[in-house]
């Protein structure tokens, strides 16, 4: 590899000696909040599984039910001869769930918001992020060739003055949950400043769909704001519905452009069907098991209110993600290694994926832990030097 070889190898030892090497788990478990993990068992507060609904049995019999009757790979993408009957049914089903008049499938919310930015914008046009969103729309936006334009974090005004300042087409994206922070976006007010503007609004519901809102459609839904405020709604099925890729939402016009022009779609293998027919299953556990959404609701203000009287750096979070503020990267691992050590697999979160200086534990609380296992964290967490 020559001078490449000298350069990555430099690149690693830089990342190492910043304490922002990254390193995998090895899970030898299912998800759940108890884990196996290189041969020891932990509790798992590291999991986007929000409801526990990655191994749960109806979504398990659903997958394997639907493997007997399609095989395992889906065998090309959604245009060639990918697209089976479960796939349909998924999309037929999450419109209905959220309120539009349509939804597409996509293999990964990455995919699903490179796809979508790429192929509704063109040069000319503007698009306008919150600084906090994820890569996965910051990276969209800036392969999109129109103008990228961040804005301070939930700050209206700020976003408000671009606009107003800007001609032509106009796309505000934002994290309907922001993923490393777990507060909201200001929805009604970014609707209403993207109305004012003449403004698309889309909003990335990874981490609020499934669980936000009174029927758990998200946070869009928490806002009270239709398909009119928000005429783009993508979400996730890998975080509370526990299966695999993405959809988005919206009107016909939408669906029709993604399938025709987002390359993302249309250049890549299709879900497996029988991810699909577990999403389905999920999906119906979501909305007959209002249960987990308030059992999860009473964990996060446990979690809290336990957190806030052992003085931890809590942040403003309303959510499942629920990050200890630390500061420095080395701290935080130090703090994660400790934690683990101990039996507690809790992420540390370092730039480039937060800004430096704000690296943190991030917490996730899920409806699969018990108020014992809450209180287990928060006693371990009671014997670390955090924020103090
Ligand atoms: N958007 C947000 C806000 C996310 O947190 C994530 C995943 N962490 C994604 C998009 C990407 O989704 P996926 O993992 O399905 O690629």
């Amino acid at each position: 590899m020559g001078p490449l070889a000298d350069r990555l190898s430099a690149g690693l030892a830089l990342r190492r000696e910043n304490h922002l090497y990254r390193h995998r788990l090895t899970l030898e478990s299912a998800q759940g909040p108890l884990v196996q993990c290189e041969g020891r068992q932990y509790l798992n507060f590291c999991s986007n599984d929000y409801l526990g609904l990655a191994a749960h049995p109806r979504v398990i019999g659903a997958f394997q039910r639907a493997g007997a009757l399609y095989g395992v790979g889906s065998g090309a993408s959604h245009l060639v001869c990918g697209h089976s009957a479960v796939h349909h049914q998924l999309e037929d089903a999450l419109a209905e769930f959220t309120g539009r008049p349509r939804a597409l499938l996509f293999s990964s919310g990455y995919m699903a918001n490179m796809g979508i930015l790429t192929s509704l914008l063109q040069r000319g046009d503007h698009v306008f992020e919150d600084r906090l969103n994820h890569a996965s729309l910051l990276d969209g936006g800036l392969h999109s060739g129109a103008r990228f334009q961040r804005f301070g974090h939930n700050d209206v005004p700020a976003l408000e003055r671009k606009l107003a300042r800007a001609d032509g087409v106009k796309l505000v994206a934002v994290d309907g949950v922001f993923s490393m922070d777990g507060d909201t976006a200001p929805l009604e007010q970014l609707a209403a400043s993207c109305s004012r503007h003449q403004a698309c609004l889309m909003v990335d519901d990874a981490h609020g769909f499934g669980v936000m809102g009174p029927r758990g459609a998200g946070s869009t839904e928490a806002a009270g704001l239709d398909a009119g405020a928000v005429p783009v709604l993508m979400a996730t099925l890998g975080k509370a519905l526990g299966t695999s890729g993405a959809f988005v939402a919206g009107s016909e016009l939408l669906i029709e452009t993604l399938i025709q022009q987002a390359r993302t779609y249309i250049y890549t293998t299709a879900l497996p069907p029988a991810i699909a027919a577990a999403s389905l299953e999920s999906l119906a556990l979501l909305r007959e098991e209002s249960w987990r959404r308030d059992h999860l609701g009473q964990l996060i203000a446990r979690f809290r209110e336990g957190a806030r009287q052992l003085g931890l750096p809590l942040v403003e979070s309303a959510s499942a993600i629920q990050p200890l503020l630390v500061g420095d990267a080395d701290e935080a691992l130090g703090l994660s290694a400790r934690l683990k050590a101990k039996g507690f697999l809790i992420g540390a979160i370092r730039p480039p994926t937060v800004p430096a200086g704000t690296s943190r534990l991030r917490i996730t609380i899920t409806a699969a832990h018990s108020e014992a296992q809450v209180d287990q964290l928060l006693e371990q967490l009671g014997h670390c030097p955090i924020g103090r």
